[in-house]
């Protein structure tokens, strides 16, 4: 579910963040949140999917909060959107609107769920702001592990029609409200730490 992906997504990008760097933090939670939601672009919001609604909602006000911080701090992000605002970053941002328009027409676990896309998303994030790009990879990574979980499988091989799943779980079931719990304490703790807030009491 939405919330589960967000989580995880800025979890495992904080976990590889610049321990001290307002800036690299920043680029986790925008990154890592956004490629850990946006594979699933292909359900269309709407009464039935609120799930779909809610999470783009929540990422766009974690992108919001996290690049006004950003600002307000100098740290640097939003400094370097301004420094390269040019034809990369302008097909960068056409290219991922494309890209996510293409897969709102597409089936549900299909297209966005593959390494095609994957990449395809991956080289739209790099035009657009490379220093986001790992965690937006790592971000997208995770959803498309997670999904691999459910019963209900996800085309990873696009446009070949074998489907990868482990069968392991539904994703309404108690595992997806685990894994979202663990992950957004994690997330919590991590940017925490990745900002120099708290000290661990074991050495990371
Ligand atoms: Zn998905």
């Amino acid at each position: 579910m939405s919330k589960t992906h967000i989580a995880v997504g800025m979890a495992s990008a904080l976990a590889i963040a610049q321990t001290g760097s307002v800036e690299s933090c920043v680029a986790a939670v925008v990154g890592g949140s956004v490629g850990g939601i946006i594979a699933d672009c292909d359900i269309h919001p709407s009464r039935a999917h609120k799930d779909a609604l809610a999470g783009r909602l929540i990422v766009v006000g974690i992108a919001v909060v996290a690049l006004l911080a950003d600002w307000y701090a100098d740290a640097g992000l939003c400094g370097y959107l301004v420094e390269h605002l040019g034809v990369p970053l302008i097909a960068g941002v056409v290219l991922f609107a494309a890209l996510t328009f293409v897969g709102g027409h597409t089936d549900h676990r299909s297209f966005t769920h593959s390494l095609v896309a994957m990449a395809c998303f991956c080289a739209a994030v790099y035009l657009a702001c490379a220093p986001l790009l790992t965690y937006f990879a790592l971000g997208y990574a995770t959803h498309l592990a997670l999904d691999a979980t459910n019963k209900q499988g996800i085309r990873l091989l696009w446009p070949l029609r074998m489907e990868a799943s482990l069968g392991l779980c539904h994703a309404k079931g108690v595992a997806n409200k685990a894994v979202m719990v663990a992950g957004f304490a994690a997330a919590v703790l991590l940017l925490a730490y990745r900002l120099e807030l708290i000290t661990p009491l074991v050495p990371m």
